[in-house]
């Protein structure tokens, strides 16, 4: 049985910290910070950090591996197209990784950067996905280095998933977010609803995640290119006809930018 906490690090990003509480083995995943990690191992030094988890290579996600993996010699998982610090182990789409007894496998999502990968388990009560920076809690990230069609097909393969599975992503977006979903599908109960509910937990400095697969295939604007509403607001957006759905999910993106 794994626990999953979140340790805030700099102003909006989550350090996921996975416990066997049974083994008292823990991993993270993108410590951009050292600080927040090597704080709650003080607190807990009967624990051992094994393993660190990287999606991808910028520095909020990658800032704090060195320091952990020297100060515990936790084995580094990352993508194997980027420049990762102190990599062990290089991953590509489809490959297996044990963690804490758990089996992940490895997703390849390029768009936010071209190496990016999650990580996904169905081999826990409910299954669990760690996404980095591509799928956000009603949204997705910005394409630094991917191309639209790239991002829009990554998005979809994570769409694919259980309804049931967790979504842990790395930064605390989700009520700006659900601004712009709003304006996306401004008739949407599911939207508003979740609006509503994130605004009180945002207003009580609760964080608004995980999120679930089925939560983000009814809320999230970037996942529902296919329904002919998004559609219609993606074209008065750009002012033309979108032939596909990866030229609505880019007018969205474009939209989403200057919002
Ligand atoms: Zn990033
Ligand atoms: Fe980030």
């Amino acid at each position: 049985m794994i626990q999953i906490d979140a340790l805030p690090a700099f102003s909006d990003n989550y350090i996921w910290l996975l416990q066997d509480t049974a083994n008292r083995r823990c991993a993270v995943v993108d410590p951009g910070d050292a600080a927040p990690v090597l704080e709650w191992l003080g607190e807990h030094p009967d624990w051992t950090l094994t393993d660190i988890l990287v999606t991808h290579h910028h520095h909020d996600h990658v800032g704090g591996v060195e320091a952990l993996k020297a100060a515990t010699g936790a084995h580094v998982y990352g993508p194997a197209n980027e420049r990762i610090p102190g990599r062990d182990t290089a991953l590509q789409d489809d490959d297996s990784v044990n963690v804490l007894g758990l089996g992940f496998q490895v997703l390849a999502l390029p768009g936010h950067t071209l190496g990016h990968i999650a990580y996904y388990t169905a081999q826990s009560p409910t299954p669990l996905l760690f996404c980095g920076d591509t799928l956000f809690a009603a949204g997705c990230g910005r394409l630094f280095e991917g191309t639209p069609e790239q991002m829009h097909h990554s998005l979809q393969r994570l769409a694919a998933l259980p309804a049931a599975t967790q979504v842990y992503c790395t930064h605390e977006y989700t009520l700006s977010n659900l601004r712009f979903a709003r304006a996306v599908e401004p008739d949407s109960e599911h939207v508003r609803q979740r609006f509503e509910e994130v605004t009180r937990l945002r207003a009580d400095n609760r964080i608004s995640l995980p999120s679930t697969i089925g939560l983000e295939r009814l809320t999230n604007p970037f996942l529902r290119t296919a329904e002919t509403s998004v559609k219609q607001k993606a074209d008065e957006w750009k002012g033309l006809s979108n032939p596909s759905q990866a030229t609505v999910f880019a007018a969205l993106r474009s939209w989403k930018d200057v919002f």
